[in-house]
């Protein structure tokens, strides 16, 4: 079938995880597909001969010349917009789309009816709160999937055999960045604290990449009423072009007021989607059917039930979609009690704004902390938490830093400090913290770093971690 990319010159920038199927769409659409990448590297070369063997072009080693005759480009969203490339493109008056806008635009090409996203974006929490709204959606019938980062990907949820009611959409500020024309049903920003920075060159610029999410919105826009930070949730929501009746509708810890959801007596409720807002509320699940029940979880909770109500989903369905809901791996796990401690893996912590919100939710803990601190400062994390810290337990590259901090705003806390970054260290940090834990503490991981300086991943790291319990109850 043609398509407006049937003989159109289009360069795919990056391979890798969004690259490869790219480039296999739009060849497939009749597009004559020229790849460039930075790397010459054996997994490149690979990638190189599988897409050349349907014709495509590859060029490896040089992401940065534009290609002759390019008329749109679609980027891997890592890419910075300061690449040379993209200055070329402008010059040119060349297109970028990233791959969620490429995604979009393929709605519907093979004349089915296009499913309505339901967008989620936020510097924390976005996979867990798209993996409960997927759960609320299917607990009400209807065909769904989570997709973006996670899960299926978006390309084949648009394009592929499957048929989808409604698509439960994460996205990263890259890639919002360079989706232009996608226009949700309804969104939501968790929370904006500044990250990835040196990539949009300014916390302002950040946030108008994440405010994005709300552009084109038709039903409603989700923020968050407790964020203290600048610009708010709130301010991007204002400062967006939605649909007309396009409502603004935020998520509380605290009692709702109209148009707002919110925690009440132990329950979740409704102030939006009822009928007479302004007496009435709608009970929708119980804190307990949260998994975790931590604040911030709540938070993720009531945000992915403010999407699922905005969808028309009933009460009944968002208590159902929350309790069938089990949080992925390493995300405030807990491995085990061991002499009356709770041992909690908060490995995918890896920046302050995570770690925070992690040593929020427990009354008196034994902090596993350190790794690579990729540029934060810890002054603030430590000062908001120094109250409820038994000890601390501190390994990695950077973990200095974290020393420092505490030796400045919680002297008083005991800090032991591991001088080793091999794989074994963690079974020694296990050792040590629980020589600093009393019955009823919890020793916590929610290192408020990255991993790769003594891990693979933060996988590895948060396994590292339960084997070392699981030694210690042996
Ligand atoms: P993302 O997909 O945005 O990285 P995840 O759901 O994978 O988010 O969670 C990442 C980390 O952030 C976890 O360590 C988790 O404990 C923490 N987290 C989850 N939700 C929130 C939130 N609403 N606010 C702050 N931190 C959060």
């Amino acid at each position: 079938m043609p398509s407006e990319f049937t003989g159109k010159h289009v360069t795919v920038a990056g391979l890798g995880v969004s690259g490869v199927p790219a480039a296999k769409v739009l060849h497939g659409l009749g597009a004559h597909v020229t790849v460039v990448n930075d790397g010459d590297d054996e997994r490149a070369r690979a990638q190189a001969v599988e897409l050349e063997a349907l014709g495509v072009t590859v060029r490896l080693g040089d992401g940065d010349t534009l290609p002759e005759g390019t008329e749109l480009i679609v980027t891997a969203p890592g890419w910075k917009p300061t690449k040379p490339l993209f200055t070329a493109a402008g010059q040119a008056g060349v297109p970028v789309w990233g791959d969620v806008e490429l995604a979009w635009r393929l709605r519907g090409l093979d004349g089915r009816k296009p499913a309505p996203w339901l967008a989620v974006t936020g510097t924390n929490g976005k996979t867990t709160t798209v993996q409960m709204l997927a759960s609320i959606l299917k607990a009400a019938g209807l065909r769904t999937a989570a997709v973006g980062n996670i899960g299926v990907s978006l390309l084949d949820a648009v394009t592929g055999e499957q048929e989808y009611d409604v698509l439960a959409v994460e996205l990263s500020s890259y890639q919002l960045h360079w989706a232009p024309s996608l226009r949700a049903h309804s969104a939501a920003v968790l929370n904006l604290a500044p990250d990835h920075l040196d990539w949009h060159g300014s916390m302002e610029a950040y946030a108008a990449d994440k405010g994005r999410i709300y552009e084109g919105n038709q039903v409603a826009c989700v923020y968050n009423v407790d964020a203290t930070d600048k610009p708010s949730t709130e301010d991007l929501v204002r400062a967006a072009d939605v649909e007309e009746g396009c409502r603004a509708i935020g998520f509380t810890l605290g009692t709702p007021g109209p148009s707002q959801l919110g925690v009440v007596e132990g329950l979740l409720v409704d102030r939006a989607f009822v009928e007479d807002r302004q007496k009435n509320a709608q009970e929708l699940a119980e804190v307990s059917d949260v998994d975790p029940p931590a604040p911030h979880n709540i938070a993720n909770a009531l945000a992915a039930a403010g999407l699922a109500r905005a969808f028309g989903v009933s009460a009944a369905a968002v208590r159902d979609g929350l309790r069938a809901f089990t949080p992925d791996a390493h995300r405030i796990a807990h491995v085990a009690d061991v002499d009356g401690v709770a041992y909690v893996d908060d490995s995918k912590a890896t920046n302050t704004h995570a770690t925070e919100a992690s040593l929020a939710a427990y009354e008196s803990i034994v902090w596993i902390a350190g790794g690579l601190a990729k540029g934060a400062t810890f002054d603030e994390l430590v000062t908001g938490a120094a109250k409820r810290l038994r000890g601390a337990v501190l390994i990695g590259a950077d973990r200095a830093l974290i020393r420092e901090a505490l030796a400045r705003h919680a002297p008083e806390v005991p800090v032991v400090d591991l001088d080793r970054t091999d794989t074994g260290a963690m079974l020694q940090a296990v050792q040590e913290a629980r020589r600093l834990a009393r019955p009823g503490d919890t020793v916590l991981l929610a290192p408020a770093c990255a991993s790769m300086d003594m891990f693979t991943n933060y996988n590895q790291r948060g396994d590292a971690f339960a084997q070392a319990v699981r030694e210690l109850g042996a």
